[in-house]
């Protein structure tokens, strides 16, 4: 099948977040299973040229933009290093040649964010055409590619080329929707009859990612639960009534992982690799990260370890308010993450109170993220909501038994322990209080405490547990086969 990917991140060009990594990793599974698979991305200013081995494709595209006429790019044509996938790269330096990708240094989102993705969204298209390429399907993600399924319905859908592509579009994260005022109509030039409550218009706004749950002909996001979850009031972003409606099959698919980096046997990272059949590695890692944090090196005090942007999406102004009960159970809790600047103030003064119980490193560090993640005994994540989530299956594959809210992605790949009968791979709450925080964490304590080999049997059952792209692929791939036949009929 040809399939068109239009993203505004794709790994190892440019990432911010799982986006990125979806968008980096899947197009090579893809491309293992036969498919002829191309990626549109902006020529942001950090992708270099040199170092990418970027070539200029003959003639300038032109991409038409309603109002502001048609603007003229040059296309860049590139490779992901080993592979064969063609990526084009839209390069327009007066929209991307700037220091971030979505936000200025400040952490301002750019004030033109809607233009400059409108753009990239007609200009996936317009490439296709350029390069004479008829996509079977167009897989677009999140709000800022949104727009590409009701382009082609308002647009192409008399172009021979792209008259019978389907569209997929997988929303990463429902908190974004690419919310802007009514006037971006005239931008988007399709006729301001689609501004309209069946359509794009919002609480009297323009929605993106609206218009493409109502014209994608199929829609995803990244685990099963989220896709329950999605369409309640409690996690749907106030699209939850849109989602029930007009996309009633929506599919939730995993992200895989990427078991060559993660490894706990071949981390170059870690001091001590470890397998599942001898975790004695595990204690050597653990004191390892006890030393290097500046924490009293005991064995038998559990270690507690988070790795997380700090904030409110990822619990932690809950983490917060019951900080001193969770240091008072006996643990040292480390923690590695950056965000909001209320929680870099707050976990830094906590830190220098209880050195002894909690270490806390603000910034960005993938070195010290192996380390936290092969060093402790358990991996705490209570988040607000979590479409997929990566970091309890890495500190899975390390025997790290994680401690989550059972929400999205988190509830589809831990299993809750059963007293009982001994099964499970960690530990779930369900209601997000500092209660159930505690409750949970001590609960899991209580089993470090009274029973090693349960934790043994645990951490071995943990470790087997595979997230894997191939298997996320073939997942995909279902998924745009079901969106051809949709269009087809
Ligand atoms: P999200 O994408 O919502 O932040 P995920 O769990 O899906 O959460 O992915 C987070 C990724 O970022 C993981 O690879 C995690 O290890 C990494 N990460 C998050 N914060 C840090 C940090 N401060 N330092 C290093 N890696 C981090």
């Amino acid at each position: 099948m040809n399939i068109l990917f239009a993203a505004a991140e794709a790994a190892p060009f440019v990432k911010i977040g799982g986006l990125g990594d979806v968008a980096g990793t899947l197009p090579r599974y893809l491309k293992d299973r036969g498919h002829d698979i191309r990626i549109v991305l902006p020529r942001y200013g950090a992708i270099d040229r040199e170092r990418f081995g970027l070539s200029a494709m003959p003639g300038p595209l032109g991409v038409p933009m309603g109002s502001s006429g048609t603007l003229w790019c040059e296309v860049l044509e590139g490779r992901p290093p080993g592979t064969d996938i063609p990526v084009y790269f839209l390069e327009r330096r007066d929209l991307f040649d700037r220091p971030g990708v979505y936000d200025d240094p400040s952490g301002k989102g750019y004030g033109d964010n809607a233009f400059r993705f409108l753009f990239l969204s007609r200009g996936a298209l317009e490439t296709a055409r350029r390069l004479s390429f008829p996509p079977g399907v167009i897989h677009v993600h999140d709000w800022h590619t949104a727009a590409v399924p009701l382009y082609l319905d308002a647009l192409y859908r008399r172009d021979p080329l792209l008259e019978r592509s389907a569209t997929v579009l997988t929303i990463h994260n429902l908190e974004h929707q690419g919310i802007f005022p009514r006037e971006l109509m005239d931008v988007l030039g399709t006729g301001r009859h689609y501004f309209h409550t069946g359509d794009l218009e919002f609480y009297n706004e323009v929605n993106l990612l609206k218009s493409g749950i109502i014209h994608g002909d199929v829609v995803s996001t990244v685990s099963p639960t989220y896709a329950r979850e999605m369409t309640t009031p409690e996690f749907g972003c106030r699209l939850d009534g849109v989602l029930r409606t007009y996309a009633p099959d929506l599919t939730g698919i995993l992200n895989g992982v990427d078991y060559g980096e993660w490894n706990p046997e071949k981390d170059p990272w870690i001091s001590q690799p470890y397998g599942s059949d001898d975790l004695s590695g595990k204690g050597k890692n653990k004191a390892d990260l006890q030393t290097a944090l500046g924490l009293p090196v005991a064995e038998g005090i559990p270690v507690v370890g988070m790795v997380t942007r700090l904030v409110h999406q990822k619990g932690m102004d809950v983490v917060a308010s019951v900080i001193h009960r969770l240091l008072d159970r006996g643990i040292q809790l480390v923690l590695l993450g950056s965000g909001e600047s209320w929680a870099h103030d707050f976990f830094s003064a906590v830190a220098s109170d209880r050195p002894d119980r909690f270490a806390c490193r603000l910034g960005y560090d993938p070195v010290l993220a192996h380390r936290i993640i092969a060093g402790s005994d358990l991996f705490l994540m209570p988040s607000r909501f979590e479409p997929c989530g990566l970091t309890q299956m890495f500190a899975l594959r390390y025997g790290t038994l994680p401690v989550v809210r059972a929400a999205g992605g988190l509830n589809d790949t831990v299993e809750n322990f059963d007293g009982a009968t001994g099964a499970g791979t960690g530990f779930k709450f369900y209601d997000l209080t500092g209660d159930a925080v505690v409750n949970t964490l001590s609960w899991a304590l209580s089993v470090f405490r009274d029973s090693p080999e349960t934790v043994k049997a645990l951490r071995k059952r943990a470790m087997s547990r595979r997230f894997s792209w191939e298997d996320t692929a073939g997942q995909y791939e279902r998924l745009y086969h079901r969106a051809a036949k949709k269009r087809e009929t």
